[in-house]
């Protein structure tokens, strides 16, 4: 038996940073309102979050990593893949899921040599529900994304109105939701497109098994952001979802909010004092998060429309696995081109501090591929965004910031781009150009950035004592208790 007078949660992030990050800061503020946090990790993923964890047991939060190695070796993949940063391929990608089905046994190890009370799991996890009904538990689902977007996935696959449309570029629209919501195939996952069973399929139809045989639902997102949304996934799964974000407001300062996922570039710390030069709200940042990586030729279309904007910025760019010392790391880059730009723009090669960028006074808009972190980081910070969903629910997420919330604009991008691929440009320079002056100058922009700005208080009321997240989180906890006695 065990003491009953404090909630022991175990948290299991997937170990991507889009989706350790946020689980991370989640069990630390679970941890900030009397909850005994226990993070399970891989170890590479510890070393990144180690000092935040550290910091935070100095101020007398109880929070305990355990490791668990990652099988790489196990399923043919390269010892360091484990926080899935040099995936390139399909294959690569599926031979992950085959390494997260590899988890199960260690994870249930753990659990039955301690007594949680709960096992908060990311959605990737599916065979989790089990494991914690095993030992008698109960498993909450964590969701990298949006109500929105879980809410859209779910018809999608239920209703399957892709099904009958005549070809993959003609525009439908949604059915039963409480906006109109349009998408063509292209912009659907591919294994929705193929109508065919495989490894994708069953692994979704298992996730939602999991979803709708678990406690509930924890997301990262607050509720005055998608009430609608929220309330309908809710329903759609019959199960109660808690809104508890947006986490990375939990991060207290600098050091805090700079590093966690992955080590910083340099450029990634001069950029701070570059932006300390620069007039309020005249910077765009441009980042696509810590998975996708552009072809030569993208790249090159990027630059190009950034500087034809005359708009300055803040550009990170990812290459596979090559650093800035490494031949060929710049051979996208137009001659001359940061010579050319004279101050006015800044290339940041690997990883960006992100959320301290964000909350710089100096950036005025954010070129997101619409990764539910990225996007959920831009409205906290209050800044207008930039839409260029490349796959996964990110052309979902993009309909909340251009059609819902208003607080954006899309670059245009029609189709799934999840490989680098040489012999294609999805979304041309003159394309990116027109939106970057459209979201930074112009009476439009003005509007935009008002209610970002509006949308950031939101956020930041919400995870405030007497908010709706810190109130959902109150009655999670509530809830847990009365389950444990
Ligand atoms: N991120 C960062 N620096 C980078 C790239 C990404 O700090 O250079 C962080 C970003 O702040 C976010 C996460 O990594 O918290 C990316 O998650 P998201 O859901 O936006 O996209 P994903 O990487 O999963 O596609």
């Amino acid at each position: 038996s065990k003491p009953h007078n404090k909630l022991h949660i175990y948290f299991l992030p997937m170990m991507s940073p889009g989706h350790m990050i946020p689980m991370v800061d989640m069990a630390r503020i679970f941890a900030g309102r009397g909850v005994k946090a226990t993070l399970i990790l891989t170890p590479l993923n510890a070393i990144l979050v180690s000092k935040t964890i550290e910091r935070d047991r100095d101020l007398g939060l109880e929070i305990i990593i355990r490791l668990i190695n990652f099988p790489s070796a196990e399923v043919g993949l390269p010892e360091d893949i484990e926080n899935h940063s040099s995936i390139t391929s399909p294959e690569m990608s599926k031979k992950m899921y085959k390494a997260k089905e590899l988890l199960q046994q260690p994870v249930e190890k753990l659990l039955e040599e301690d007594f949680p009370d709960c096992l908060v799991a990311d959605m990737m996890f599916p065979w989790a529900s089990d494991v914690a009904t095993k030992r008698g538990i109960p498993r909450l689902v964590f969701h990298g994304t949006s109500a929105c977007a879980l809410h859209v996935n779910h018809i999608l696959n239920q209703q399957k109105p892709y099904k009958n449309i005549e070809s993959d570029s003609e525009v439908f629209v949604l059915p039963d939701l409480p906006n109109k919501i349009t998408m063509t195939r292209r912009q659907l996952p591919d294994y929705m497109r193929d109508g065919t069973e495989n490894h994708l399929t069953k692994l979704m139809e298992k996730i939602t098994e999991s979803v709708v045989t678990s406690y509930g639902v924890v997301i990262n997102s607050f509720r005055e952001l998608e009430p609608a949304y929220s309330e309908l996934y809710s329903k759609l799964i019959g199960r109660k979802v808690w809104h508890v974000g947006p986490v990375s407001l939990c991060n207290r300062d600098n050091e805090d909010k700079s590093c966690k996922g992955s080590k910083i570039s340099l450029s990634g710390h001069e950029c701070l004092t570059w932006l300390d030069s620069k007039k309020p709200n005249s910077v765009l940042y441009v980042c696509f998060g810590s998975l996708s990586y552009f072809s030569n030729v993208q790249l090159l279309e990027i630059a190009m429309g950034l500087e034809n904007s005359g708009q300055e910025f803040i550009w990170v760019v990812r290459k596979e696995k090559k650093t800035k010392e490494e031949e060929g790391w710049d051979e996208w880059l137009p001659e001359g081109f940061e010579k050319r730009l004279d101050g006015k723009g800044f290339i940041i090669r690997g990883w960006a501090p992100q959320v301290l960028i964000l909350d710089h006074a100096a950036i005025g808009g954010f070129m997101t591929h619409c990764g539910w972190n990225s996007m959920l980081e831009g409205v906290t910070a209050g800044v207008p965004l930039i839409t260029w969903p490349l796959f996964a629910e990110q052309f979902y997420n993009e309909k909340l910031v251009t059609d819902i919330l208003r607080i954006g604009v899309g670059v245009g991008s029609q189709e799934w781009c999840r490989w680098p691929d040489e012999s294609k440009i999805f979304v041309k320079r003159k394309d990116i150009e027109k939106a970057v002056v459209q979201l930074m100058v112009g009476e439009e922009a003005e509007e935009n950035r008002s209610r970002a700005r509006a949308l950031g208080e939101m956020a930041k009321k919400a995870v405030q004592k007497g908010g709706s997240s810190y109130n959902y989180l109150s009655a999670l906890l509530e809830e847990l208790k009365l389950n444990s006695n």
